[in-house]
């Protein structure tokens, strides 16, 4: 075998990319899992709602997958990104073994070329802050998108959130149930009467004037929020909207189909198992969900890799039926039992 051809290449090493190498792992695949190391809750000094991992740092996680994964021979991670994948047009049209596994070309940051039977893009998303001064310096620390993941730290204490969209009003009412000190930052959105009664019946204060600056105190921390005439709103917490904008360059180059999600935004269309439209490329987690939490993350992962080894299974069963009716015949090729196809002349 070649030593750039691989089973299945993965694309990121986060929650998704690991667990999906983990499954893929314990099946003997052999697996390249490239990661550029920019996991999305890389701000956040603490994972909350991951049970036997609450309130752990989210990297000692991914460095722990890592380990994991030395114990299976037939998995390399590697850091780096991968910058470009193409389907391999079949060679031999009418071989059955052929087309059960044309391939994946990936070609890596540093030009490095591989092969793979099967594509996994587990790339998550990036997200848009809205450009206020202070934000970023808060994100992670003070300010958070998720009130699951970070609300409870921050119960009773005197809550911002910064709209984006009228989205955000959800956002609200679930840090209410937290914290009776809400105040909600419309910032310019267009606010329906419905969701403006339901603020103001559980008390949460709504602020028209737009934000200007997220306030800090000589040690970084979240001290307050600055509105365009200079008032300024004393708060401990953020929670914010942001963009999210998958890092799908990989699937939109292959052609992958998407979809509008049902919780808003464009994403590459999957099946319950991560298949997306592009024959032999998958997708999971964040980049195909903007649900995705770091369980969420997991989860699409270990379903993506049992299917994809599912799905060379039936690419191999189907490769040794088709040698087997050819077997014996001069010239023809030979597998090797897991779908390879070996050159006999
Ligand atoms: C501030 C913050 C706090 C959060 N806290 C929590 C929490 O407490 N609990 C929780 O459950 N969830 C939390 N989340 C959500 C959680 O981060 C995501 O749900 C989870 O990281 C998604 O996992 P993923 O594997 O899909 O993507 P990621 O974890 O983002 O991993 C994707 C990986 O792919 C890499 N990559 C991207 N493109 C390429 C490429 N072309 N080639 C190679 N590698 C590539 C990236 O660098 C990254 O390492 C938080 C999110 C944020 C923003």
């Amino acid at each position: 075998m070649q030593q750039n051809s691989w089973d299945v290449i993965i694309a990121g090493g986060g929650s998704a990319g690991l667990s999906a190498a983990l499954m893929l792992g314990r099946s003997r695949r052999r697996v390249l899992v490239v990661d550029e190391g920019r996991p999305r809750n890389r701000f956040a000094g603490h994972m909350h709602g991951v049970i036997g991992r609450d309130h752990t740092s989210p990297l000692d996680l991914l460095a722990d997958a890592r380990a994991e994964l030395g114990r299976y021979d037939g998995v390399e991670l590697r850091e780096g990104r991968i910058a470009a994948a193409s389907v391999i047009e079949d060679p031999e049209p009418d071989a059955a073994a052929d087309r059960a596994d044309r391939g994946i070309e990936i070609v890596l940051g540093d030009g490095t070329r591989h092969l793979a039977r099967r594509l996994l893009v587990a790339s998550g998303v990036r997200d848009e802050l809205p450009a206020i001064a202070g934000l970023a310096e808060q994100w992670g620390r003070s300010a958070f998108i998720c009130p699951y993941c970070d609300g409870w730290e921050h119960r009773d204490e005197r809550i911002g959130v910064l709209a984006t969209s009228a989205m955000n009003v959800h956002q609200a009412q679930l840090m209410r149930q937290l914290s009776p000190d809400v105040t909600f930052f419309g910032h310019g959105i267009e606010l329906p009467g419905a969701d403006r009664a339901g603020l103001a019946a559980r008390g949460i204060r709504v602020e028209e004037r737009a934000v200007v600056e997220v306030l800090a105190d000589a040690e970084g921390r979240l001290t307050g929020i600055r509105l365009e005439d200079g008032t300024e709103v004393a708060i401990d917490a953020l929670f914010v909207g942001p963009r999210q904008v998958p890092n799908d360059d990989l699937l939109r180059a292959l052609g992958a189909e998407r979809a509008v999600h049902p919780m808003g935004g464009e994403f590459v269309a999957v099946d319950p198992m991560g298949r997306t439209s592009v024959p032999g490329v998958w997708g999971a987690g964040n980049v195909t969900d903007p649900r995705s939490s770091v369980p969420f993350a997991m989860s699409a992962g270990n379903a993506a890799g049992a299917a994809i080894n599912a799905d060379l299974v039936a690419a191999e069963v189907a490769a040794a039926v088709a040698m087997a009716s050819s077997a014996g015949r001069p010239g023809r090729r030979r597998g090797d039992g897991r779908g390879r196809t070996v050159n006999t002349q």
